[in-house]
């Protein structure tokens, strides 16, 4: 789950830990064959998950987009750890550094970052293979964090374990998803569970800050046919991201004494950049009114309908001049059914741009000095049915498993789009409220482990065949 800005919310105050927050647990209405054999296994193992989520949370693999790229990258740290795992397991290893240079050819498409260097950050791809003959399923997750941020109360990299919550910088997001994953492919191997297809188990790099590691392994020729993403959705099932866009928009002023009276602009008088700001931030007010009716704006899986939030004000130099400039940064989200031909944002930021070439038309000053919009993100959005068979799997094991689990895409980004892109059905599924992600005291509870757990080791059972 991306949000490259290190931008942490505060935190609740008051004494010790507030109450983990956890998926309540729901009714298991559902025609899902339920192993006994495997649930027991899962509980059985449940011991061994925590330590490996704990033992991952302790590496500081936080990606260094966050520190300038000044401290190491320790991603290669948290592949030791999973590879020691999934060795045990049989699995095959394949573990390679991501080369910019070699994937050129991704170039303008989602994912590719010409100037990223990976040296010394491996992605990690494990196959176990089957014996033959049925589906093969891809786990994907990504070893890096966002920065801890301050407002902590506890050791961010510590992974105390309390309250039945395990607390620290990716508990949630997603070292928890990524272990539950390895924990249900381990239980499934204490049950004497063999598989018939293929478990290519992924663990990349550079999510959090552009998402190229994903592209490395979709580049290598990595598919299945069917992959789960254990990004932390709250043991809802998402079979949908949505493309976020980061823009500026410049508005262009003029600045001058600003308690002294002003000639008209023609004659050298000031032009107030935070009066024409204002007209803009009304007007993106108005577009939202109008998306948040359209159609086009809204989608069936997502509480929210696709909007332009301002995020950050700049304007002005002096307390004693009017400002010279404003700049408006937003972060505007995009549908699948709104992407180009690139897979990526552009039909939006057009839509965008001539709005805000349309409001600068209303004004003389702009006409002849039109404000200047930048694009610093563009991250793309996926989407596999509600009802393909994988969506529909992973949902009834979630509440066969007892996770009151909805089908609900998410409103934020994640990898996904990259495996759609290859032609993988591919949807988000894990343990923890995506709300604590890239906050202080981001923990996830024990008990959602245990139900992402059981799930997962439910749905590779069935997919793959035993
Ligand atoms: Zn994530």
């Amino acid at each position: 789950m991306r949000n490259p800005h290190p931008n942490p919310s505060p935190c609740a105050r008051g004494e010790g830990l507030t109450a983990p927050v956890t998926s309540s647990p729901g009714p298991p209405p559902s025609a899902f064959r339920l192993p006994p054999l495997i649930t027991a296994a899962v509980a059985a193992h449940h011991e061994e998950t925590v330590s490996l989520l704990q033992e991952l949370v302790r590496v500081e693999s936080v990606n260094p987009y966050f520190s300038n790229y000044e401290t190491p990258s320790r991603e290669g740290d948290v592949q030791d750890v999973l590879a020691v795992r999934l060795e045990r397991l049989g699995a095959t290893m394949d573990r390679w550094e991501p080369d910019a240079k070699a994937l050129a050819r991704h170039a303008g498409g989602p994912g590719y970052y010409p100037d990223r260097d990976f040296r010394g950050r491996p992605n990690l791809v494990a196959t176990l293979p089957g014996s033959g003959g049925r589906r093969s399923l891809m786990l994907l997750g990504h070893a890096d964090v966002v920065s801890a941020g301050e407002g902590w109360r506890v050791d961010p990299f510590g992974a105390v374990r309390q309250d039945g919550a395990i607390y620290g910088r990716g508990s949630v997001d997603m070292k928890g998803g990524t272990a539950a994953a390895i924990g249900a492919l381990e239980s499934l191997r204490a049950a004497g569970v063999y598989l018939r297809g293929d478990v290519v188990v992924a663990s990349v790099v550079d999510e959090e800050a552009g998402g190229m590691g994903t592209l490395a392994v979709v580049d290598r020729g990595y598919r299945a046919d069917g992959a789960i993403i254990p990004e932390p959705t709250g043991l809802n099932v998402a079979p949908l991201c949505r493309g976020i866009l980061w823009g500026r928009l410049t508005i262009p002023g003029r600045a001058s004494h600003i308690e002294m009276p002003q000639p008209h602009w023609r004659d050298g008088g000031a032009v107030d950049a935070i009066a024409l700001g204002r007209v803009f931030l009304d007007a993106i007010d108005r577009l939202n009114a109008r998306w948040a009716e359209s159609p086009a704006k809204r989608h069936p899986l997502l509480p929210l309908p696709c909007q332009v939030n301002v995020s950050m004000l700049d304007a002005g130099e002096f307390p004693t001049a009017f400002a010279g400039r404003m700049r408006i940064t937003f972060d505007a989200q995009y549908l699948p059914s709104e992407r180009n031909q690139r897979g990526l944002g552009g039909h939006v930021k057009a839509e965008l741009e001539s709005f805000f070439a349309e409001i600068a038309q209303g004004d003389e000053w702009l006409r002849e000095n039109p404000p200047h919009i930048e694009w610093l993100v563009d991250a793309d959005c996926g989407e596999t049915a509600g009802d393909h068979p994988l969506s529909q799997m992973v949902h009834d094991a979630a509440r066969s498993a007892g996770a009151a689990s909805r089908m609900e895409g998410m409103s934020s980004h994640t990898d996904m789009g990259l495996l759609v892109n290859a032609g993988i059905p591919t949807l988000n599924f894990g343990p923890g409220a995506p709300s604590v992600a890239h906050q202080p005291d981001e923990h996830v509870t024990e008990h959602d482990l245990l139900l992402a757990t059981t799930t997962l080791a439910l749905v590779i059972a069935e997919w793959c065949g035993v």
